[in-house]
């Protein structure tokens, strides 16, 4: 089911009406209030100032004593509760507002829900679409993630693993009432002679390519990882039985080097995982994630509707103060698919962001932010989850139609 709020923002945007939020809960209109902010900032004269006028009438309703409202006809102030409409009366109700029919007395509402205010108030709302966690090789459960993400004061968030998306079978079944969760992943995918990551964001989980994208990839996995196993096994002459493979294989989502210390020191050859790496692992070289063509992967993209974003492109160049070189492989990408540019990583100095904001937005690429975190276990990591160099990832750092696609393709 569609949040029913999608529609009361298209008919806003129509310049229609104003927001009913009677079958909203709390969150969900501070939701609304935060996703249209950016239209305010950066869309058309007219729907901004539609906008402005509906939550200056839901304002009203909250602000104003019925009164002064009925008396002072000189400020545009003729709305009684006789004739505020129905879905403002309804609003009030849901926020806790108390409603009395008699003039001369309040309407008082949590005045902070609705309205113009919290847009501007909700410009600093925490948002992160770039999180790893241990479903790929970050080193914190799905569900401390979101915990965390949580106490931190994120509110819009995407858990973005390498080639996986095994986190949200695990979210599924942790409550979020307060969070906004996109679904994404970070991909590998091969350009040219390049190796780059690229996001992918707003696809739905059971949708039949995606399936069979991440089904295949788990199969190459799990197929690498054996091979690094049977090196492993015929070095050390260790025996291990095809059946504590095949659970070793049922029980993980992720398969690298860590894995195979794992499963080595859970099956009793090694007293830690740090044993194991240095008794058996230490000279084997790690086969590379698999990575699909660019051509494969935006056409996945395709196929389920999904955004793409080039996660860090910083990365992908040597020279760091001449961005001539990225900014033409992104031109490039865009032919084949590409919707944008993650222009806030921890990857990119400021300097960097300013130049990719500004390249995007003159060659109709939504930009993007995230943090990266991956807090991998014993390693120090200056990534903070919700921030970018220190700096808070808010709305504003995200195109407005990204966000507005997100919204349409986020599902209760
Ligand atoms: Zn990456
Ligand atoms: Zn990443």
């Amino acid at each position: 089911m569609k949040f029913r709020f999608i529609q009361e923002i298209q008919t806003l945007l129509n310049k229609e009406h104003v927001i009913e939020v009677d079958n909203m809960t709390i969150v969900e209109q501070q939701l609304v209030a935060s996703l249209l902010y950016p239209y305010i900032e950066e869309t058309s004269q007219s729907v901004k100032s539609s906008i402005i006028d509906s939550s200056k009438i839901i304002n009203q309703s909250f602000y104003k004593n019925a009164k002064d409202v009925h008396n002072d006809k000189s400020k545009g102030g003729d709305r009684t509760l006789s004739n505020l409409p129905n879905c403002e009366i309804m609003a009030c109700k849901k926020v806790g507002a108390k409603i009395v029919t008699g003039l001369g007395e309040k309407i008082e509402a949590s005045s902070k829900l609705v309205g113009r205010k919290i847009f501007f108030e909700n410009k600093e709302m925490m948002c992160d679409l770039h999180i790893h966690t241990n479903c790929s090789d970050g080193g914190l459960d799905p569900s401390l993630i979101l915990e965390k993400a949580v106490q931190d004061g994120v509110k819009i968030l995407s858990i973005t693993d390498h080639n996986n998306i095994d986190a949200y079978s695990i979210l599924k079944n942790v409550a979020h009432g307060d969070i906004l969760i996109i679904n994404g992943v970070e991909c590998d995918v091969k350009f040219q002679d390049k190796d780059l990551h690229i996001l992918m964001y707003g696809f739905d989980l059971e949708n039949k390519h995606i399936k069979q994208f991440f089904g295949k990839i788990r199969k190459d996995d799990i197929s690498s990882f054996r091979k690094m196993l049977k090196e492993v096994c015929q070095k050390h002459s260790l025996n291990i039985s095809e059946k504590d493979i095949l659970k070793f294989e049922k029980d993980n989502v992720y398969f690298d080097k860590v894995r195979l210390n794992n499963f080595l020191f859970s099956l009793g050859y090694a007293t830690s995982p740090r044993e194991a790496f240095n008794l058996f692992t230490k000279d084997i070289v790690e086969k590379k994630r698999k990575q699909v063509t660019a051509e494969e992967f935006f056409k996945l993209a395709k196929h389920c509707n999904a955004i793409t974003m080039l996660a860090h492109p910083m990365k992908y160049t040597e020279n760091k103060n001449d961005l001539n070189e990225i900014k033409s492989l992104i031109l490039e990408l865009q032919k084949i698919g590409l919707t944008g540019i993650e222009v806030f990583n921890n990857r990119q100095t400021k300097m960097n962001q300013e130049d990719l904001f500004k390249f995007a937005k003159e060659n109709n690429l939504e930009y993007s932010a995230g943090s990266d975190f991956h807090c991998k276990i014993g390693v120090q990591e200056e990534k903070e989850i919700g921030h970018v160099l220190s700096q808070k990832i808010t709305l504003n750092m995200f195109s407005p139609s990204l966000i507005k696609t997100f919204l349409l393709s986020y599902k209760k």
